[in-house]
């Protein structure tokens, strides 16, 4: 049977926002976009969806609202809307009374949004996402989703238009604990293949090579498959970004000090990524995390990238 197809307001057309709310244009449903940028709704306009001027406005008729902002105040300012500026969602919600957030923020803030939305009749998913932007412009994205049931249940045909490995996993806040522990895994996943690339390389072997054998055997992983080329060949351009990361790192340590369980690896994979940030890197792709490698060992910096 066909899904049914929705009215979605989307706001935060960035990197992944402007690949998902295409995708959902694609699978038939109607998108109302917004972005503070103006030139990233007209984009998204010459695809089909209809341009919004404000958070009001891509509510307005949608069944759904998804959000796809950087971080916590963002989202919180789509919410609430700007002190002295125009309302949020709160004050003009969609019609469905549905909001699904898929930016990775804070779950403690999502907790709050989710009492005070609740109040007012509207149901907040938080409902973060795995795959990056090839998941995002292929529409497999893993999407990890915490909240009411019955409100999951609303949102799926939309987050299918999406994503393929969709799942309920808790309460809200719950889908940003499981987003927040996948990016530790990815952070820490990221500095062991940066740490074999470099002795690799210092001893003399085939990186192409040596990246291929490891991907038939145990030390094969996502980051060492997609980022893994980029890494040997020096190229930190595009890609999630070292800031985004390091915002992830921050949320995660947060979770951890509030629940006192000790993140040793983590607390040391941030101090590379602030490393990373210190000498240029933040808006590189998240692979540039080499370029420390590069400098501890002594290694010629690789120019190409940002
Ligand atoms: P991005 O910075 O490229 O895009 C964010 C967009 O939100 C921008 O277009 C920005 O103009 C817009 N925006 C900011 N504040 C706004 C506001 N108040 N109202 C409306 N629009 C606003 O970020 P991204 O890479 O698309 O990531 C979005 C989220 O998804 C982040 O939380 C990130 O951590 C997460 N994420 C990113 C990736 C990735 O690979 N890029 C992968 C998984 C999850």
């Amino acid at each position: 049977m066909a899904e049914p197809k929705h009215t979605v307001g989307f706001i935060g057309l960035g990197t992944m926002g402007r690949e998902m709310a295409a995708n959902l244009l694609r699978a038939g449903h109607a998108v109302r976009a917004y972005d503070v940028v103006p030139a990233a709704v007209d984009a998204l306009a010459a695809q089909g969806a209809v341009p919004a001027a404000s958070v009001a406005e891509a509510a307005e008729g949608a069944d759904i609202v998804v959000t796809m902002l950087p971080d916590t105040p963002q989202v919180e300012e789509v919410v609430y809307g700007s002190a002295g500026g125009p309302g949020g969602l709160l004050a003009a919600p969609p019609r469905g009374r549905l909001v699904v957030d898929m930016s990775t923020i804070a779950p403690q803030a999502v907790r709050r949004m989710h009492t005070d939305l609740s109040a007012a009749g509207i149901d907040l998913l938080d409902a973060p996402v795995s795959g990056g932007p090839q998941g995002a412009r292929a529409a497999t994205l893993t999407i990890m989703a915490g909240g009411a049931r019955p409100a999951f249940d609303r949102a799926l045909p939309v987050l299918r238009g999406m994503g393929t490995t969709i799942t309920h996993v808790g309460d809200s806040g719950a889908g940003q604990t499981v987003k927040l522990c996948n990016q530790l895994i990815c952070g820490i996943n990221l500095q062991a293949i940066c740490e074999a690339l470099a002795l690799g390389r210092a001893c003399g072997v085939d990186l192409d090579q040596m990246r291929e054998v490891l991907l038939g055997g145990s030390a094969a992983s996502w980051m060492l498959d997609r980022l893994g080329p980029a890494m040997i060949s020096g190229d930190a351009g595009a890609g999630f970004r070292i800031d985004l990361m390091l915002k992830d790192l921050r949320l995660v340590q947060e979770l951890a000090f509030g629940k006192a369980v000790p993140l040793p690896a983590t607390a040391l994979v941030t101090s590379q990524y602030l490393d990373a940030r210190a000498h240029g890197e933040a808006g590189n792709g998240n692979q540039a995390l080499f370029r420390v490698y590069d400098r501890m060992s002594g290694q010629a910096v690789p120019s190409s990238g940002g």
